[in-house]
């Protein structure tokens, strides 16, 4: 008779056979064991030291500051905004790359106050990464706005209550803890009932999801880009502003690189044309260059590729949970529709869960409460990475390994 992990193994196989046409691993320095992690930072790309060694030597180093004309470092921002547009649905000349995803939460939400005015309402999900509270937060303070705080599933009722107050719907499109996946296009449609704008934070789904900002008719977005699109250590966020709110966009930092004519050195700041307001100040060009070496993965497979291959992966993650660990809660949506690119599960031991899986060789993460996740970055997991870590994880549990004092190894879970 064949044990459930045999018959898991050789599913693991005939999917990774059937799925061989996406397994990008040949792309990436991946580190030993199975990395689950990508959805914290995203592995390292085999074409980054690459490129970074060119633009250090032959950029900064050989041109030096002519290499902001020579080399289009001017317009880096641009060009790199436009391809993580075309992975999220955005057409050109909306999307900026630039500062961190909290800076850019801070740009969006003060300019969405501009753009509303005389609403006095903002609806955003308790449960937001804390980040993006923070800074609504913050914001709703210095412009008046009452934080009415709704769980996606509440929030048609939420905009149904405060109606046309409602100046701005802040959300998540994937919960960071659960990973279960928002309805972007239904929840916006709501907002835009009642003449609210959509903001949206993609930091969970670029580069896992397929997202349709212009289709789906989002007002703002934005999003980081060392999670699923490997743009490295602190790679920078991005922006996205709708066409139609270009002229209209009061950005709240006013640096020189959004100024119409950053050269004329002039005394006052005058909003640039188009998405170029939402920059800020210099950008750091080698993160900024590093993360547009990474994105050249995904010109090997369409997105919609990407997250079939990541769909199977967590499908099977389930079954190999089901089948090996049955006692682990699970909190990540089981419809596929409603699923981002990880699985979290519940346990009161959660954090000696992930610290004993690493020590096996199995990378996860922690968050609170009580969660141990496991990001599915689809590149480069495998369905035989799957199937090991829910092995080790029965080896865990039936070992007592997780219930050892360990010790965090550091501020990050
Ligand atoms: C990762 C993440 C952030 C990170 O913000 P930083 O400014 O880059 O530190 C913010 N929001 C969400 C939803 C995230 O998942």
């Amino acid at each position: 008779m064949t044990s459930p992990v045999d018959a898991l193994g050789a599913r693991a196989a005939a999917l990774d056979a059937e799925h061989a046409g996406s397994d990008l691993r040949h792309l990436f320095d991946l580190p030993e064991g199975v990395y689950l992690a990508g959805n914290s930072l995203g592995a390292l790309p085999r074409a980054v030291p690459v490129r970074l060694e060119a633009v250090v030597r032959e950029q900064w180093g050989a041109e030096a500051v002519s290499a902001w004309n020579t080399r289009g470092w001017w317009h880096v921002p641009r060009r790199v905004g436009d391809r993580i547009g075309a992975l999220v649905g955005a057409g050109e000349g909306q999307l900026v790359a630039g500062d961190s995803t909290s800076v850019a939460l801070f740009q969006t939400f003060r300019a969405a106050a501009r753009l509303r005015p005389g609403r006095r309402t903002v609806v955003t999900d308790p449960g937001s990464f804390p980040t993006d509270l923070y800074i609504l937060q913050g914001v709703a303070a210095d412009v008046g706005w009452q934080v009415v705080l709704a769980e996606p599933h509440e929030v048609p009722a939420a905009l149904d209550a405060h109606g046309e107050d409602v100046a701005l719907l802040a959300l998540s499109h994937v919960d960071y803890r659960t990973g279960e996946l928002w309805d972007l296009e239904g929840l916006t449609a709501a907002a835009h009932e009642v003449g609210a704008l959509a903001a949206w934070d993609l930091c969970h789904s670029v580069g896992a999801v397929p997202v349709r900002l212009d289709e789906a008719g989002v007002d703002l977005a934005v999003g980081c880009t060392y999670k699923y699109l490997n743009g490295g250590p602190g790679s920078p966020a991005f922006t996205y502003v709708a066409r139609r709110h270009h002229d209209a966009f009061e950005p709240a930092v006013r640096g020189w690189h959004g100024h119409a004519q950053p050269f004329a050195m002039s005394r006052e700041h005058e909003p640039a044309p188009g998405i170029d307001r939402v920059r800020i100040g210099t950008p750091p060009l080698l993160s900024m260059l590093a993360l547009e070496a990474a994105l050249e993965v995904f010109d090997a497979v369409p997105i919609e590729v990407v997250r079939e291959r990541s769909l199977s992966l967590t499908s099977f993650l389930l079954d190999c949970l089901d089948a090996l660990v049955p006692e682990v809660e699970l909190v990540t949506p089981r419809a596929p529709g409603r699923r981002g690119s990880q699985v979290s599960v519940r346990h009161a031991e959660a954090f000696g869960i992930v610290r004993a899986l690493a020590a096996r060789g199995v990378v996860g993460d922690y968050r609170e409460p009580g969660i141990a996740r496991f990001g599915i970055a689809a590149p480069y997991v495998t369905h035989s990475d799957v199937l090991a870590t829910a092995t080790e994880l029965r080896r865990v549990l039936d070992t007592g390994e997780h219930l050892a004092d360990v010790e965090a190894e550091g501020p990050v879970t």
